[in-house]
């Protein structure tokens, strides 16, 4: 569904992207784990379209996005692509409901459509009493959830997500590993996670690991992974 081919990237003199070939599969949940510096932000960055390499390609659902100029990129990703960064990004005059609706209304859905489908949303993350309220009301925990439901108002192909729970204290974070959990059952949705997070880690399908601009090792047993939950 999603495949890096032979991606390089620098900025100056400094290569951050020394040819990392990668495919996720649909429904597939995989982190990224690694040193700072790694280069795991800047192959989220390129892979989201939000970057671009310097050579290889990047597919995704066989579109060859180094193919597309920046309207029709933006186009693709405004409907194809979630994103959830570190610092959940909303914006604090609106309400919860209303931020959640934004990139659908920005995508010419029907405003009662939006509204539906966020309302949806919400429910799921356990927001349906939180709606209506802005984001400077909310836990942090609270506010990475809109940000997940934000980012899944469009019904993308994937989800990339950087650092989703770096800012939260341990409650927060064990809450928000439950919901990844829990989406993965209701959605099937593909996510790819940058994460220092080794228990957030360790609940996703398979563990990508980068050191020094270069994929090192790649754990594919999801039965690992799988174990590791039940002895959480
Ligand atoms: P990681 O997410 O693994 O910590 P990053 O992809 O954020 O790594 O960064 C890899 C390297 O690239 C770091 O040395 C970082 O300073 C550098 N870097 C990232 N983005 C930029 C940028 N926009 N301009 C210059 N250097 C950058």
């Amino acid at each position: 569904m999603i495949k890096v081919e032979q991606v390089y990237k620098s900025f100056g003199d400094l290569q951050v992207l020394k040819g990392i070939d990668l495919e996720v599969n649909r429904g597939e949940i995989v982190s990224v784990v690694g040193p700072s510096g790694a280069g795991k932000t800047t192959l989220l960055m390129i892979m989201g379209t939000l970057e671009k390499a310097d050579a290889g390609r990047i597919l995704i659902d066989n579109n060859d996005l180094s193919r597309f100029g920046e309207k029709r990129l933006a186009d693709f990703r405004n409907r194809n692509i979630g994103f959830v960064f570190q610092f959940h990004q909303l914006l604090p005059e609106f309400t919860a409901l209303e931020n959640v609706m934004i990139p659908a209304l920005i995508g010419n859905v029907r405003q009662g459509v939006a509204e539906k489908k966020a309302k949806e949303l919400l429910t799921i993350m356990g927001l349906s009493e939180r709606m209506e309220h802005k984001p400077s009301e909310l836990s942090g925990g609270e506010k990475q959830r809109v940000a997940v439901a934000r980012a899944l108002i469009n019904d993308p192909v994937v989800v990339f997500a950087d650092e989703p729970s770096g800012s939260l204290d341990t409650d927060n974070k064990a809450e928000l590993h439950s919901l990844f959990f829990e989406l993965r059952e209701r959605l099937n949705q593909t996510f790819v996670v940058v994460t220092h997070d080794e228990q957030l880690a360790s609940i996703t399908d398979r563990t990508i690991h980068m050191m020094d601009g270069r994929i090192v090792e790649k754990i594919t047993d999801q039965k690992s992974n799988s174990n590791k939950l039940n002895n959480l």
